[in-house]
């Protein structure tokens, strides 16, 4: 798969032909002593074994570091465990202040995140910048809203005015963060940011092809001025998972659905809490009404924006006969223009798949629908002349309902076409699928667009949009229905997840006499007649 270039870069150690625009020049190399510093940060002891991650540009080494064992992890969590005694004491306020700071790092320092996240995933420059976009939305809003959120409310007690009561927050205490490659930096932080904004502390493990990026938001975060122990890295592959769901107190797993079933069975054993974001197979209805000039380039980036590695990305494509011809022609059209290529500036529209592991996918994904009678309307090739996991942006037509492509996730540059002739017929075939977590519809019609999604089984519905709009609407919950996951991110949602609640109740009455125990020492029916009378009376009034 590495081509004879990318050895010879792998030889010298070096990132070839990778367009730095800082040194139009040179070739831009991960020099091993600047990241020895990030690489120091591992939770890891002698004789723990290493990894070796590549740049998918070109298939040449990018890092070599030490992995950590089950022993590093339960370490790892009894340091975190103490840190976060103290942490959540600190005032809700006092917390936030760390996310701000965060938020202005990410902004300020975005050239270096940059850098690093297109040279682990091998994604274009304005993926990448999603994910600064998303953590200064994210890191923002909750250290702004945090108070608010975490707030103790009052409750209407059992006997008005008599029961006082008031309902806490309080942190899991050590939450454990397991994350995919395809968004390095968001899916190392956009959980932790909330966990910690509540009183937690956390630890990550990162997939082992984006351990660097993991590592630089905790950098980043310690600069930002969070504690020592808050928010540790532990490295490795799924040993290293399966070893840190032992130790913590919730577990907040992204990844595939087949893993994140593993995870829930685990999480359920210990009794600990779960939130899972897992895979999709996402559909987006294009009506009768719309323009399709206008709509074209938003579905393009939709099916296409990081290659396809997107658990919101457009993998089905549902057409409306009337406007199908029109649109397939020119949606095909612009999908052919794409431009492909692995430069760290914004010349490039699509990047790298992320490893040999995804272009087979792809690869398998598309042969068995051209074995099984599909047409290939644009790409359908890996761009082996581009970087090793190229593979050009592909639209499949005629593809039968046995393919692999129609069921399972591809988690790639790949949309299948289907038409239909009414919103009744689009519905059925979007919830066709085991999966539930993102779609989107293209209407003039926003009030017919708005009915079609009461009847769309997922987490989240676009109009309009593929997914930019509904991810970085952080304020709302984010999360998957069906076999895409459990619980959800953003806005009020991880909140409850990375928090417990306690009630505390008050009898007030109990310094002059006034409780249920003297009720009750009132003796034959006098303590239900009381009741009785106090009960109908808050039916009356209402009152809940
Ligand atoms: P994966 O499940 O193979 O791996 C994800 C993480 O889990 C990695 O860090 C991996 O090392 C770890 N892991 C693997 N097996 C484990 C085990 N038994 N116990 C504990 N940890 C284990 O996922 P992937 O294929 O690398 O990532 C892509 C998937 O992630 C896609 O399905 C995509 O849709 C999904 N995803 C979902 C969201 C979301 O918000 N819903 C976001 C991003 C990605």
């Amino acid at each position: 798969m590495i081509d004879d270039a990318a050895a010879d870069a792998a030889a010298s150690g070096a990132v070839g032909g990778v367009l730095d625009p800082e040194h139009p020049q040179g070739t831009f190399v991960l020099e091993p002593g600047v990241m020895a510093p990030l690489v120091a940060r591992i939770a890891t002891s002698e004789g723990s074994g290493t990894h070796r991650s590549m740049c998918p540009f070109t298939g040449a080494p990018l890092v070599t570091f030490p992995v950590s064992s089950a022993e590093d992890v339960a370490a790892c969590v009894v340091r975190a465990r103490v840190a976060q005694r103290s942490w959540a004491r600190l005032s809700v306020r006092e917390r936030a202040g760390v996310l701000q700071r965060l938020g202005r790092i990410v902004l300020d320092r975005q050239s270096e995140a940059l850098d690093l996240v297109q040279l682990e995933t091998g994604k274009s420059r304005r993926a990448a910048f999603e994910e600064i976009a998303d953590i200064a939305q994210v890191a923002r809003h909750y250290a702004v809203r945090g108070e608010r959120y975490l707030s103790s409310r009052r409750a209407l007690g059992m006997v008005p005015l008599l029961a006082g009561v008031q309902v806490h927050r309080r942190p899991v205490g050590v939450v454990g963060a397991i994350s995919p490659w395809n968004y390095p930096l968001v899916l190392a932080l956009s959980e932790a940011l909330p966990a910690l904004l509540a009183g937690n502390a956390v630890v990550l493990k990162p997939d082992p092809q984006t351990t660097l990026t993991a590592l630089w938001a905790a950098e980043a975060l310690d600069d930002a001025g969070l504690p020592a122990g808050l928010f540790q890295v532990v490295a490795g592959g799924p040993e290293v998972g399966e070893a840190l769901i032992e130790h913590v107190d919730h577990i907040a797993f992204t990844g595939s659905t087949a893993t994140g079933r593993k995870v829930a069975a685990r999480a359920g054993e210990r009794l600990i809490g779960a939130t899972l974001e897992l895979g999709g197979k996402n559909a987006l209805y294009v009506t009768d009404d719309v323009d399709v000039d206008a709509a074209v380039p938003g579905i393009v980036r939709a099916c296409f924006s990081n290659a396809g590695q997107l658990c919101v990305s457009i993998e089905r494509l549902v057409v409306h006969e009337a406007v199908a011809e029109e649109f397939v022609a020119k949606f095909v059209r612009a999908v052919r223009s794409l431009r492909l290529g692995p430069a760290l500036d914004y010349s490039a529209e699509v990047g790298s798949l992320t490893s040999a592991a995804q272009l087979d996918k792809v690869t398998a994904h598309v042969d068995d629908a051209l074995a099984r009678g599909a047409r290939v309307l644009a790409g359908g090739v890996h761009r082996a002349d581009v970087g090793p996991y190229f593979y050009a942006p592909t639209v499949l037509d005629d593809v039968p309902a046995q393919a692999v492509v129609t069921r399972e996730e591809t988690f790639g540059p790949v949309v299948t076409i289907t038409r239909v002739d009414c919103d009744e017929d689009a519905v059925a075939v979007m919830n066709d699928t085991e999966y539930g977590l993102h779609s989107a519809v293209w209407s003039r019609d926003v009030g017919r667009a708005r009915r079609v999604a009461t009847r769309i089984e997922t987490g989240s519905v676009a109009i309009n949009d593929g997914y930019t709009m509904t991810w970085g609407s952080v304020s709302a919950p984010l999360g998957g229905w069906k076999a895409s996951g459990l619980g959800g991110r953003h806005g009020a949602a991880s909140i409850d997840g990375l928090t417990r609640q306690q009630t505390v109740v008050t009898a007030r009455g109990a310094r002059f006499g006034a409780t249920l125990d003297s009720l009750y020492g009132l003796g034959g029916d006098t303590p239900s007649r009381v009741l009785t009378t106090a009960l109908e009376a808050m039916r009356k009034l209402r009152m809940a």
